[in-house]
Parts: structure tokens; C-alpha cells; sequence
């Protein structure tokens, strides 16, 4: 045993944590490697949580977070008792593991995705399945459908997918709901309002969905640390059951003040979730110009690659030009990029510099 690690539990010497992606301080970095929004969040959100500073931060937070709660059931037309909040949707869906897939069963999960998903099955104990997405980087549902309906536990998927930006429409989520009687299928929306259809709309339908969504992405608030799931109640109980069970205040009275604001400025959200798409469709058709190879995205990102450049040179080049972007080493997508949409210029210098590399 390797004698730092002689304090530790057995359960952790085996964990292989996540790996954020790094957040260096240099200045005038052109950062579009984690997905952050690349527009603050709006003014109102920065009123309410400079309000909320100066009132109350002696006293405990709501453990329930009702007023938020509230707000986003009233957006999404559901009831407030249909919503679980947690300290970003990396808690809710670590929640929602703890709760709804530790039984022995594989869970069942796209081979590309969001990559926390078997970071939690590591941490619970989760036994999982790796589905291949097919020939063109899309989920298949009926690749998830089992004759043994004991052969599954269970199924995470995101949708837009991460880091593909691939999004199903209703109607697969549906078949893919349909197939899973019994067991829940949770469905990770972090980058829904960039292009695709969110799954809430069906949770009255379906007692195994769980939506989860966050308000890191299109509502610029990646430092607040807000998320949440929408299903029927008895979902929600358990992950109450969870969340009380580990730290019963996961929202402090900042964070439930500038989440509650962000819903309040509809038109903010509008506009700049719709200047991210522009850019999107804008940076998709420069890389396709310099002979990139580009997935249909409906997320804030794009995954690239070039037929004749390796992907790792490549984000080496970049970064000497104090440009980040992501490069993930997993052997389906060791040769693509994954690009976050920034602002306009943001977009032009990543187009300039890939130019520039390439005629070298
Ligand atoms: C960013 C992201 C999250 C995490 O969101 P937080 O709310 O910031 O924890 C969850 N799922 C996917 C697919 C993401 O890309």
C-alpha cells in the first residue's frame, strides 16, 4: 500500500475521481474548454444576490428551497412538489444514483458520454453497462431495450449527449421510457435550451422519468452551483430522502436569491442563449471550411475533428495561442476536439488560429 494512503477507507484507494477541465489564471485567455456560458449571467442576478448578502447570511437557508422550487415549477408548468434542488446538477445526479441504482442491476449508459456518470457508480458501488452510440455518434434507443428485464438497472442518458451535442427528439426518449417499465430512466438536460426539447412535458406520463437540468450552462451561472430534477413525487421523496440524509442546507441563501432572479429575466435568457446558437451555427460553418468535420450540435459546444490532423497536436497549437478547448483521451473520441461557443470574437480568434495551424 502506497503509505499516503494508509488513512484511507479500502472503498476510496480504488475511486478514479472525475477531471474537471483545468481553469488557469493567465489573462486574455480565450477559455472554451468547459462550457461555461460565455455571457455573465443578468445584472438581476447579481441585484438579488447582493441583496440577499446584506440580510439573513447569519441565519440558515430554506433546507427546502421552496421559493425556487416554486419558480421553476411555475416555468416548466409543473408542481413545486415535482422539483428537487441541489448544489449543482453534479449533486442532484449524484443524489439520484445513490437513490435509483444501487441494487445490483447494471445501469445501463451511452460508451460517450458525460464521463461523472461512471465516477458515481465508482463511488456507490453502481455495477454498468456501456452502450455504443452507433457509426455516427448518435444513441440508438432500441440498443437499450432488454428481453431479461433484469438485465437492466436502470438508464443515464444525456440529452443534447456530452461531448457529442447530439440531441434525440421526444419521441425516442419516449420509446426508450416505454421500454423501461419499472426501472427509471434518468435524462440529463444540462444543455437542453441550446436546441432540443426537454423531457419534462412528460414526467405526469411516466413515474420511472427524471429530468435533471442545471443553470451552469444557458443561464451563466456555472459559479453559483444550482441544479435540479423534475418527476413524479415519489421520485423526488427519495432524493429528499438522500440530500437529508448528507447535508440538509445544499443551497445557501446566495445561491437560492440569484437562482430565483435568473428565472425572473426571461428576456435575458432569450437573448443570449440565442446569441450562443448563432455563434454556434456560425463557428460550425468556419470549421467546416477549413475541413473540419463537425457534429449536428444543439448544445454550447461542438465536438470537431480534422481527417488529417490529430486532435491532440492540434489543442497543443491552440493553447500556445492562449486558446483552450478540450481534448478528451477515451479511444472513440481521442481524435475529435471539443469546442465550447464563445462570443463572436471569442469564435474568430479559435477560426484565425485553427487557420494559421493548419497552413503550417
Ligand atoms: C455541466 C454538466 C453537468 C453539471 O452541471 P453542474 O450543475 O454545474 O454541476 C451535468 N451534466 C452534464 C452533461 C454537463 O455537461
Amino acid at each position: 500500500m502506497n503509505p499516503e494512503e494508509s488513512f484511507w477507507s479500502p472503498a476510496i484507494r480504488s475511486l478514479v475521481p472525475y477531471v474537471p477541465g483545468e481553469q488557469p489564471k493567465i489573462p486574455g485567455l480565450v477559455k472554451l474548454n468547459t462550457n461555461e456560458n460565455p455571457y455573465p449571467p443578468s445584472p438581476q442576478v447579481v441585484q438579488a444576490i447582493t441583496a440577499a448578502a446584506r440580510q439573513g447570511l447569519q441565519l440558515y437557508p430554506d433546507p427546502q428551497a421552496t421559493a425556487l422550487r416554486e419558480v421553476l415549477a411555475a416555468h416548466h408548468g409543473i408542481a413545486a412538489g415535482q422539483v428537487f434542488a441541489g448544489n449543482g446538477s453534479d449533486e442532484v445526479l449524484a443524489h439520484a444514483f445513490f437513490a435509483f441504482f444501487r441494487h445490483g442491476r447494471p445501469l445501463l449508459m451511452p460508451d460517450v458520454t458525460y464521463s461523472f456518470y461512471q465516477v458515481y457508480c465508482g463511488l456507490y458501488g453502481i455495477a454498468f453497462e456501456a452502450v455504443p452510440l452507433d457509426e455516427q455518434m448518435q444513441i440508438q434507443v432500441a440498443d437499450y431495450a432488454r428481453a431479461d428485464p433484469l438485465a437492466v438497472g436502470g438508464v443515464v442518458i444525456a440529452n443534447p449527449n456530452a461531448p457529442t451535442g447530439c440531441a434525440l427528439p421526444l419521441a425516442a426518449i419516449e420509446q426508450l421510457l416505454q421500454s423501461q417499465p419499472g426501472r427509471v430512466v434518468l435524462v440529463d438536460e444540462a444543455y437542453v435550451d441550446f436546441g432540443a426539447d426537454s423531457a419534462i412535458g412528460l414526467i405526469d406520463r411516466y413515474p420511472n422519468l427524471l429530468v435533471v437540468q442545471t443553470l451552469s450552462k444557458a443561464r451563466s451561472l456555472a459559479g453559483l452551483r444550482v441544479g435540479f430534477a423534475a418527476g413524479q413525487r415519489h421520485l423526488i421523496a427519495a432524493l429528499e430522502r438522500v440530500k437529508d440524509s448528507f447535508n440538509s442546507y445544499p443551497l445557501d441563501r446566495l445561491a437560492l436569491a440569484g437562482a430565483v432572479a435568473a428565472y425572473q429575466d426571461h428576456a435575458y435568457f432569450e437573448q443570449t442563449r440565442f446569441a450562443v446558437m448563432r455563434s454556434r451555427e456560425g463557428l460550425t460553418l468556419a470549421l467546416e471550411d477549413l475541413g473540419f468535420e463537425v457534429l449536428p450540435s444543439s448544445a454550447n459546444f461542438i465536438l470537431v475533428r480534422h481527417p488529417r490532423r490529430d486532435a491532440v497536436l492540434l489543442a497543443q497549437a491552440l493553447r500556445e495561442r492562449g486558446i483552450l478547448v478540450r481534448h478528451f483521451g477515451s479511444p472513440r473520441v481521442a481524435q475529435y476536439l471539443r469546442i465550447s461557443v464563445g462570443t463572436p470574437p471569442q469564435c474568430e480568434a479559435l477560426v484565425q488560429a485553427l487557420g494559421t495551424i493548419l497552413v503550417a
